[in-house]
């Protein structure tokens, strides 16, 4: 019997998205299964597939087709479930199927990366034949099973739990992957090296002479960067003549790097019991059901959520646990892990490559029954999902960028009509989408009007910014914050203080003529950082020196302006030199955990104020804040999204919610240069309900979600006429296509209209109903993979996109 395999290959952009067949050959039979990663001839190469369906006949020749070269792992990496989503998701975000399997995965499993098995058995339990392959050792690489052809003997022995895999993943030798760099622990060797090299090459001499007072260090190489004055083109020239070598990351650590201590359930408010009662109940129905918990900041969400998944438990279920990247503090994670301790396991971007693949591993092989993580975790592949709950649900976050471009909340209510489980999206500012959802039934509203301690909310003070400057104070504090900052500072209670810097940033501009510093290869102002005085682009990362004078008038009056982090820190300290004061910004937050130590001491109270951007506005909790300041609440109002109102509510309540959360009552100050915004004028009630109204209304008028979707095509060229000639071709094409109910808008230069040397057109797509929408999508990236493509054009698109 033939037993033939349709594999999706690793091969990027080919013109055509479908499986290809390739024989199974004899020997791997009984251990290929749907789900397996192979490795497959593929023109002159050998790729990464899949195995996406195994089957007894093909319509293809048999002496044509290949055979599979390799199977990777004994147990197939992706559940039959995870094979069935990768469909839907490439019809639902029109991308290529490789792109929706590989995203379910570590990307230790993805092919740059090489995998080595160990395999530990108790040895007296197994059968004579790999007894002799275990000898006195309990433990075994894999690859002595496959050279001495016993995959089945062990396939069968992992079957009856005789082996267990005892994974460790290794990066392949390939210099651009690793992390670090250890310098040689030979002085003598660095000496003679330096010698050998010529005087042309000053810039190597140096390097190496800096090496000789670090010998034998490991070192990150961007601190070799940064320290040793020097570029990665240097350092690997000085690696290739033996003075350093690349190493690769460890793997294997705990991410949890303190210990929890049991808690107990709290007892539950009226308002959380009636929650959790209907969740319950639509558990034990087996329902697929979407609810949204719309409660007010501090209303105890989170402890619904922890008295849901312990029921979750005791049926013997799975639960999936997603809050945005910046939302996963420890303290967060340690809410979960203090009730369900070491059942949890935590997956953000935060981890090492290997410590992802094994929080991986334990959910792929049952050890834990709790997972707590960013987007990705959507599709942790527990096989008995029994709840699956979306903290923070309005973060656009959960929006994935670039292919394929998917919506958690989507795959999550995907998942639970898999599994007949229980959504849940938790919020104190839903997006406007889920709670227009809600008022129709289609997801079921659960409220939480009061604060689970009975606290009330902050007192909100909006203060017009126009108003002092015409007072005479420039400064970028209002004499309202000042008096309070003033007060709280007695007390010895804490403040946070927070610095709107979405879309904002401190550029660097001539006062004479106006010009101000832009990226090379962006249309994108640079941001001045103070600490390495330099001026970057944040988005391709190209940096240089500020420059002495302006690059087009000669003057010397070139100034950075804006208000960045660092500034008002300074400004802080001139104006309450005996505060001590924490930043959180990216600065700060570099190295690993520090995030982590920076939350840890305040909440230790080794800080008076938390100064930061809007890193600090979520999961805050700290008994001691009682002032929370907004600094300029209107940065993220004027940018050209239809969002900007929603993400300026929604953000303004948030911070507003980290103060007077516990005993002590709470104040809010918000300065601002547009009071009458309905945006900042309603965030002072903290009601969603009349932000809900007004806001609803602006949309309808201006044909925007929830009224209509959206569909955003890009269209980039590094030359600008064919960047806007193809745009053109597009948008002729779609109205050639789609019937008279869509409106095409555009071609339009975009927000960004040159990113890394290419040039950016786009165009917007509205539409209520539109069945022949996705076809001809579909279509039109066919065309475009099968001709456009090798022009240099590159086109993508986005439904349902978050920013346009
Ligand atoms: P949210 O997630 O809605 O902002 P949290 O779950 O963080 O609210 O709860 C706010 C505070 O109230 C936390 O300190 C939490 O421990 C506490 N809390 C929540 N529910 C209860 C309860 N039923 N009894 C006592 N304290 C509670
Ligand atoms: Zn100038
Ligand atoms: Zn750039």
């Amino acid at each position: 019997m033939t037993l033939v395999a349709e594999v999706i290959v690793d091969v990027a952009a080919y013109p055509v998205d479908r499986p290809f067949d390739y024989l199974v050959p004899d020997d791997m039979t009984t251990l290929i299964e749907c789900g397996s990663r192979v490795k497959v001839p593929f023109g002159p190469r050998n790729v990464l597939g899949f195995v996406v369906l195994l089957k007894e006949s093909t319509d293809i020749p048999l002496e044509k087709i290949k055979p599979v070269s390799q199977l990777l792992d004994i147990e197939p990496v992706l559940t039959n479930e995870m094979l069935e989503l990768a469909k839907w998701l490439k019809h639902e975000t029109i991308c290529y199927e490789i792109d929706a399997l590989q995203v379910m995965l570590p990307s230790a499993l993805r092919a740059k990366y090489e995998k080595m098995v160990t395999l530990q058995a108790d040895i007296e339990l197994l059968p004579q034949s790999l007894k002799e392959i275990f000898g006195n050792s309990s433990k075994v690489n894999y690859k002595e099973f496959e050279k001495n052809n016993l995959l089945h003997e062990l396939k069968h022995a992992l079957n009856e739990k005789l082996v267990v895999i005892e994974n460790v993943v290794k990066q392949k030798g390939n210099v651009k992957e690793v992390r670090k760099v250890q310098i040689c622990n030979d002085l003598n060797k660095l000496l003679e090296i330096q010698n050998h090299i010529s005087n042309r090459a000053k810039k190597q001499k140096q390097l190496v002479e800096w090496m000789q007072s670090h010998v034998g260090e490991t070192i990150e190489p961007n601190t070799i960067y940064e320290e040793a004055n020097t570029s990665s083109q240097v350092l690997q020239a000085v690696i290739s003549l033996g003075a350093a070598t690349f190493i690769h990351e460890e793997v294997y650590r705990d991410p949890f790097t303190k210990k929890v201590e049991k808690k107990d359930f709290l007892d539950l408010t009226d308002e959380q019991s009636t929650a959790l009662e209907k969740i319950v109940l639509s558990m034990k129905q087996k329902q697929s059901e979407t609810f949204l918990l719309h409660g007010i900041t501090g209303s105890g969400k989170t402890e619904v959520y922890l008295q849901a998944i312990s029921q979750c438990l005791n049926d013997g279920k799975e639960a999936i646990v997603l809050v945005p990247e910046i939302s996963l503090t420890p303290q967060m994670t340690e809410r979960f892990r203090s009730r369900f301790g070491e059942l949890v396991a935590v997956m953000h971007s935060g981890l090492s490559v290997g410590e992802k693949y094994d929080e991986w591993r334990k959910v792929h092989e049952g050890k834990v029954k709790v997972v707590v993580g960013a987007r990705s975790a959507v599709f942790a592949p527990f096989e008995n999902v029994g709840i699956i709950i979306l903290d923070e649900e309005h973060e656009s976050t959960y929006k994935q960028e670039d292919s394929p471009r998917y919506h958690a909340r989507d795959v999550a209510i995907w998942r639970s009509k898999f599994h007949h489980c229980p959504v849940i999206l938790g919020s104190a500012t839903p997006s406007l989408e889920s709670f227009a959802r809600a008022k129709k039934n289609v997801y079921t509203l659960l409220t939480l009007r009061e604060r689970a301690l009975k606290q009330s909310l902050p007192t909100v003070q909006v203060v017009d910014m126009r108003e002092e400057l015409q007072k005479g104070n420039r400064s970028m504090f209002s004499r309202s914050l000042m008096e309070s900052i003033e007060v709280r500072l007695q007390k010895k209670e804490q403040i946070v203080l927070f610095l709107n810097r979405r879309g904002y940033s401190s550029f660097v501009l001539c006062r004479d003529c106006g010009t101000v510093l832009q990226c090379e290869n962006c249309d994108i102002s640079l941001t001045y950082h103070r600490s390495s005085e330099k001026c970057k682009c944040h988005y391709c990362g190209y940096e240089i020196s500020v420059p002495k004078s302006c690059p087009q008038c000669e003057s010397d009056h070139i100034r950075f302006f804006g208000t960045g982090t660092q500034k008002v820190e300074e400004e802080l300290s001139k104006l309450f030199p005996e505060a001590r004061v924490l930043r959180m910004d990216v600065d700060t937050t570099k190295v690993k955990g520090a995030h982590e130590q920076i939350l840890q001491a305040f909440g230790d109270g080794q800080a008076d104020i938390l100064l930061g951007t809007q890193m600090i506005a979520k999961g805050l909790d700290y008994p001691n804040i009682t002032l929370v300041g907004v600094l300029s609440a209107d940065t993220s109002l004027h940018l050209p999204d239809f969002r900007s109102a929603e993400k300026t509510f929604q953000l303004l309540t948030q911070v507003s919610g980290r103060a007077g959360r516990h005993e002590k009552a709470g104040e809010v100050v918000i300065q601002t240069y547009t009071p009458e915004h309905y945006a900042i004028e309603l965030s002072k009630s903290q009601e969603y309900g009349p932000f809900y109204e007004r806001e609803m209304l602006m949309r309808h008028q201006a044909g925007y979600p929830p009224y209509y979707y959206l569909a955003l095509i890009q269209v980039s060229h590094e030359d600008v006429m064919m960047a806007a000639e193809y745009a053109g071709k597009t948008v002729e094409w779609l109205r050639s296509k789609l019937s008279f109910n869509v409106s095409i808008i555009g071609p339009t230069a975009s927000g960004i209209s040159r990113l890394q040397n290419r040039y950016r057109y786009q165009c917007l797509i509205k539409y209520k109903i539109e069945p022949d929408l996705i076809p001809t999508l579909m279509q039109l990236i066919k065309l475009y993979r099968s001709d456009w493509i090798k022009k240099g054009i590159i086109l993508s698109v986005d439904l349902d996109p978050t920013m346009i």
